[in-house]
């Protein structure tokens, strides 16, 4: 450090207050990145990277950006998920004695960022605070763009229950940006998840910040209030560390008023449907599984909606069905209300273009970024709300009254910005013409002022060109001369006498007179009065405003709800979905149903629908056995979704349905490598069959596809069939089951337990091969298909001939057919003879030392350990 300059010096303090972010560092005009940042930031911007001399033998690496440029670049390394500080200069270095002083201003990360292109329109972007201690979570999100803020707490008795239900809680919010507190950050399977199988930013933060005192301060002081209980936090510890460190994170990364954060919600995960990562996942509710994005998902299809905020809530909707009978009810009330009036929508619609994003204006507002425009837009947006209550009053719903609350419609914030603010009010105020005349008595004397400079500036024109003759003389204005009179070349002989030299170009002269000069005082004087003012009123209309900001919220989650239940309605219209009766039996029956996303692909006349009975006595459980592509897994989907469907309140893909509510939904869907955590994909399904056999209850549907795939013929049926058993046991599970599956063998399980059915899909066979019909019929498949479907494919002929020669041996049970193939592949068809490998029983002829060696291995728990 000695040698250092005391320039870079200054640099490393400074960046040891954030040691994981890029530190821009203003030096004029640029901001310098040095060292490791300089290496990363060049690497990743593409920009030079140069050196500069440091004190220290050799230079340091260096790169820099321009400031004017900044946020572009800025913008890039927070989108692959670096944090950003920014330090500027905090004094005039003309001014400064020795090394200018610098501070840091701002981080920004992910997880914090409120406005600019990062953000998506219609997805919150969450900053999470996770603080973890004996075995309880306390879960914190915040979208700082938003002020959208929920807390809750898991209390689970094992690691395994905290990291399940912490993993369902990030799958369903998926935050930009997680900070843990280090007894979390030290677990090394949690920070995997986080991180690898996520690719969420997480980072450490002190164990200091998650103190519930500190925290309770911060949360009181946050949200006005004189006790937690006024928040529903009382007693609840570890989700008010959470809380607190998360605010306590913004205070020192934001430095900025976080007026707009009003309220904070504690949820319990009891009241709407858990739903794990797998079945999120396998039911591609808000992306799919292969693209990742939102077209080709459940969301995508039911997604009408006219405004960001409504986008935001429909998609919270759709990752957290409901619980409760009245709750879904309710929901379903304001879509049938309407569903019922079609005609109305289009009207609906057009008055709900006129509304912006109030969550993020109301960001804007508080962190003081708001621009004129934007109060514009703001105005503009309230001004609607008059219309929708006249459209809830049409519609005339008791669901949709209680909703919208027909008696604040904010005219007074209106009226105030109508009143204040000019119609054409430009972005930036040094644009002038923010406020509106009249408004405000030194404004309209200054502008007034300005304005008769300007027109004496043009009477001066033209009364010059009178008395001197130059036909082109010009008065003229730019910011570094001032006004002044141009005479061209041709013309120097007529310029008078009284005219004093300014400047000389090369085809012109430029001149100023002493009433000029004067005139050009009062004009300049006047604007820079203008601007002072209206900057300063501006301020106070926006501190005025500050205060509305919860009234504004409230307004913004109605509008958002009516916005989402709007989407719904239209596309029950639009995909024709009938209203599901939501019953307390624990049934489930579906009359002719659809998969909504595949019904969206192909076109509604082309899919097939199949109906689907599923109840406590005869039929609690379907086989569903037929070749691949006969369309098994799209109907046990398409089941999943219209149950999750009627739970979030929307209508359904059906001709007629009647759902009892379910308490959740589990699905196990074909076999997909978790690389990342570096499991098998047989142990990852494997863990995923656990998960269910240790959460589903009678309440649950079920829905496997293939399970025991993953591992040998014999393994697979071996333990498909006890999955089977130990799900529609009403001692064990119970639970409502679809499974559809290739093991022929398991359709023996029909005449075993009562409440199991087969079913299959019916295929019709013609001269030119197999036809899919797609329709669900009772009973097993009566063949393996599996060679149709390889021709189907493109077979060469020669292979598929070879594969049903192959077959006729197999089914004559022909022994050198059978040898032949073990030798080839043993896993294939192992296990006729009792060959299983048995792993277990290796230690025969060991040393002592070897064994005690497998005794370590056999206590790892690898399941707890990263790659
Ligand atoms: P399986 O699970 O039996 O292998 P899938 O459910 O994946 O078959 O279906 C294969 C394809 O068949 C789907 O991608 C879809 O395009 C089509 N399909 C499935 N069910 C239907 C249906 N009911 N109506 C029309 N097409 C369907």
């Amino acid at each position: 450090m000695a040698q250092l300059t005391p320039m870079m010096t200054q640099y490393l303090q400074i960046h040891e207050e954030v040691p994981d972010a890029l530190l821009f560092f203003r030096m004029g005009d640029f901001y310098e990145m040095f060292f490791d940042d300089a290496l990363t930031a060049s690497r990743e911007l593409e920009i030079a990277l140069t050196g500069r001399d440091c004190g220290l033998e050799e230079r340091a690496p260096m790169c820099g950006v321009p400031h004017h440029a900044a946020q572009n670049y800025i913008t890039r390394l927070v989108e692959k998920g670096y944090k950003v500080a920014i330090c500027e200069q905090m004094e005039d270095p003309k001014e400064a004695k020795g090394i200018v002083r610098r501070e840091i201003i701002r981080v920004i990360s992910p997880g914090t960022i409120s406005e600019g292109k990062l953000l998506e329109s219609k997805k919150n972007n969450y900053l999470m605070a996770l603080f973890l201690e004996n075995n309880t979570l306390g879960l914190a999100s915040l979208d700082v763009s938003t002020g959208d803020f929920y807390v809750t707490q898991i209390e689970a008795k094992t690691r395994e229950q905290w990291l399940s239900q912490l993993s369902d809680e990030i799958g369903r919010l998926l935050p930009a940006e997680v900070i843990l507190n280090p007894a979390l950050f030290k677990d090394s399977q949690a920070l995997a998840m986080i991180e690898n199988s996520f690719g969420i930013l997480a980072s450490l933060y002190p164990e200091k910040y998650f103190s519930v005192k500190n925290g309770s301060t911060r949360i009181i002081d946050q949200f006005e209030v004189f006790a937690l209980g006024a928040l529903d936090l009382e007693r609840r510890d570890h989700a008010i560390a959470a809380a607190g460190a998360l605010l306590l994170y913004l205070d020192e990364t934001q430095k900025r008023a976080l007026t707009h954060i009003k309220t904070i919600r504690y949820y319990n995960s009891k009241d709407y449907m858990v739903l794990d990562l797998s079945t999120r996942r396998n039911l591609e509710l808000t992306q799919t599984l292969r693209t990742l994005e939102k077209k080709g998902s459940l969301l995508g299809v039911l997604d009408k909606t006219v405004t960001a905020m409504g986008g935001r809530t429909l998609r919270r909707w759709v990752e957290a069905p409901l619980l409760n009978r009245d709750s879904i009810l309710a929901r379903q009330g304001g879509v049938s209300a309407f569903y019922n009036n079609a005609a109305h929508l289009p009207a609906f619609k057009s008055m709900m273009t006129k509304v912006y994003d109030l969550e993020r204006l109301c960001g804007k507002l508080s962190f003081g970024t708001i621009n004129p425009r934007d109060l514009l837009a703001l105005k503009q947006s309230l001004g609607a709300l008059p219309l929708i209550r006249d459209f809830v009053e049409l519609l005339g719903s008791q669901q949709l009254r209680s909703l919208f609350d027909t008696n604040d419609l904010l005219n007074d914030v209106w009226e105030h910005i109508e009143k204040a603010i000019d119609d054409q009010a430009p972005l930036v105020l040094k644009d002038g013409h923010v406020i509106k005349t009249g408004y405000h008595q030194e404004i309209d004397e200054f502008r007034e002022a300005a304005e008769k400079g300007q027109d004496w500036i043009r009477d001066l024109e033209c009364r010059e060109r009178e008395r001197t003759g130059i036909k082109n003389l010009k008065v003229k204005y730019n910011r570094i001369f001032g006004y002044f009179i141009e005479v061209t070349k041709s013309n120097f002989d007529q310029v008078p006498e009284d005219y004093i030299r300014k400047q000389t170009l090369a085809n012109a002269e430029r001149y100023f007179t002493p009433e000029l000069k004067e005139m050009e005082n009062k004009i300049l004087g006047a604007q820079e009065g203008l601007l002072r003012c209206e900057t300063q009123v501006f301020s106070e209309i926006r501190d005025g405003l500050l205060a509305e900001i919860p009234r504004i919220q409230q307004k913004a989650r109605e509008v958002a709800e009516l916005d989402a239940i709007y989407s719904l309605a239209t596309v029950a219209l639009q995909n024709r979905y009938v209203c599901p009766e939501i019953t307390e039996d624990n049934t489930l029956l579906i009359q002719n149903g659809r998969h909504p996303v595949v019904e969206d692909m192909i076109g509604t006349n082309f899919f097939i629908g199949n109906d689907c009975t599923l109840n406590q006595d005869d039929q609690r459980m379907l086989i569903i056995t037929g070749p691949n592509m006969a369309g098994k897994s799209t109907f046990i989907r398409q089941v999943a979704i219209i149950t999750l469907m009627a739970q979030i309140g929307s209508f359904v893909p059906a001709d007629a349905a009647a759902i009892g509510v379910v308490d959740r939904i589990f699905t196990r869907v074909g076999a997909s490598d978790d690389l990342a955590s570096g499991q098998s994909t047989f142990m990852v399904e494997m863990t995923e069959v656990a998960n269910i056999l240790k959460n589903a209850t009678s309440r649950s549907l079920v829905i496997l596809d293939e399970i025991g795939r993953g591992t040998s013929t014999f393994d697979g049926i071996s333990i498909a069939w006890a999955v089977v058993e130990y799900l529609h046991n009403q001692d064990s599970i119970g639970a409502k089951t679809l499974f559809a599956t290739h093991y022929h063998e398991l359709t023996e399980l029909e005449t075993l337990k009562p409440g199991i059915k087969n079913f299959s899909i019916r295929l019709k066979d013609t001269p030119d091969g197999v036809i899919f019909l797609r329709k669900i019929i009772p009973g097993p498949a009566d063949q393996s298909y599996g060679i149709e479907v390889a021709k189907l494919a493109g077979f060469p002929v020669g292979v598929t001939r070879r594969a049903q020669e192959i077959l006729g041996h197999l089914e004559s049970g022909e022994d050198t057919y059978r040898q032949e193939l073990l030798v080839k592949e043993p896993t294939v068809l192992e296990g006729g003879k009792g060959a299983q490998l048995n792993f277990f029983d290796v230690t025969k002829g060991m040393t002592a030392e070897e064994e005690a060696a497998l005794g370590v291995i056999r206590e790892m728990k690898i399941d707890e350990m990263s790659p």
